[in-house]
């Protein structure tokens, strides 16, 4: 009688010990582990940012590519993106448990980039992914698969692979050759990962604005204007002074494949109306000097500009891009190395001036 008992206890604590515990199997749609996921150590750095809110960064023991911010609330936790593959968002999922136990019931897409919103598909049905209209049209009928951005990105991890196998066996000293074998190990999952791909469009949409309450935190999701795609949206928390700004607003300069490119400051104006004083950006690290954001608008304004006097006077995309000449703007923008801009941002530009956007 005595043994029955102490059986039905134990089995009681252990039901009560699963619930209680939520591991990401119960917040993830897929109860197998995905492909890809193998790292060593820890795949995330967490800065934490403001009281329950942290910056999540990739260590670069796995491909991830984009950041997340995790806001940790009385019950729940929101992910704002999900990274590169459904293996990133996976170990994110793992890796934040040392934060918390409690689940995961909300992810928000800032935008539809490959590198911020291919992890949805491990979420569980029951967690809303919340995203612009926009965000959902282009991961729903926008075959995201066949964009060029992404197929760039996927098409050059064979070639990646093969040069870090090279620079591995050709390396001598031990520490770089360890760092070269982590590079190495990282693509390859990434790969792993990339060809279990099914995108996933959000399941909540918003078009201007929407506002989730979670106990004394104001959570306020807004689309602010055109900018680096039709439907960035930001994260803003009011109390707790901090946005964050998926690649509309970034650490550094932000791709310009979808942009708006002329329409960008304007709505970065838009982003300053708002009081704020900490930003987490979707690359690079979190900072607070707000001069940024002028930077930013000046360096988007000249590109505008040259750029589309290049398309006036006849100039090909390609010798644009090789001409355009953005080095007075390096002190702020390091990645600027001489004259030039990413043809990418030429063709998209042209691509505007011919629909007749900024006219
Ligand atoms: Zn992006």
């Amino acid at each position: 009688m005595t043994r029955i008992v102490f059986a039905c206890a134990t089995a009681l604590l252990l039901l009560t010990i699963g619930v209680l515990q939520p591991s990401p199997v119960q917040t993830a749609a897929q109860s197998q582990r995905p492909a890809g996921t193998g790292h060593k150590g820890k795949a995330f750095r967490f800065n934490k940012v403001k009281d329950g809110v942290y910056h999540a960064v990739g260590t670069g023991a796995l491909a991830v590519v984009g950041n997340s911010s995790i806001i940790v609330n009385d019950n729940d936790v929101i992910v704002v993106d999900d990274h590169v593959s459904p293996a990133a968002a996976w170990v994110l999922l793992d890796e934040i448990k040392s934060l918390t136990d409690k689940p995961v019931r909300t992810v928000i897409n800032t935008h539809f980039h490959f590198d911020h919103a291919h992890g949805n598909q491990i979420f569980a049905k029951n967690v809303d992914i919340i995203g612009h209209e926009f965000t959902r049209d282009m991961l729903l009928k926008g075959n995201p698969l066949q964009m060029p951005l992404y197929k760039n990105y996927v098409a050059g991890l064979p070639g990646q692979i093969d040069d870090l196998r090279k620079r591995v066996a050709a390396e001598a000293d031990a520490t770089r050759k360890a760092n070269l074998q982590m590079q190495l190990e990282a693509a390859e999952n990434n790969r792993a990962s990339q060809a279990e791909l099914t995108p996933t469009p959000p399941n909540v949409t918003l078009r201007t604005q929407m506002t989730l309450y979670r106990g004394d935190r104001e959570i306020q999701i807004r689309f602010l204007g055109r900018a680096h795609t039709a439907g960035d949206i930001v994260v803003y928390l009011p109390k707790e002074k901090a946005v964050i700004t998926g690649d509309f607003l970034t650490a550094a300069l932000s791709n310009m494949s979808d942009a708006f490119v002329n329409e960008w400051p304007a709505t970065l104006d838009e982003l300053k109306k708002l009081d704020f004083d900490t930003v987490l950006p979707g690359h690079g690290e979190a900072f607070t000097d707000k001069a940024k954001i002028d930077y930013f608008q000046a360096y988007l304004r000249d590109v505008w500009s040259q750029v589309s006097r290049f398309k006036q006077q006849g100039v090909p995309a390609e010798d644009a891009a090789k001409q355009a000449d953005l080095t007075k703007h390096k002190e702020h923008f390091p990645t600027i190395q001489g004259p030039g801009v990413p043809l990418i941002a030429v063709t998209r530009i042209y691509e505007l001036l011919d629909r007749g956007v900024g006219r």
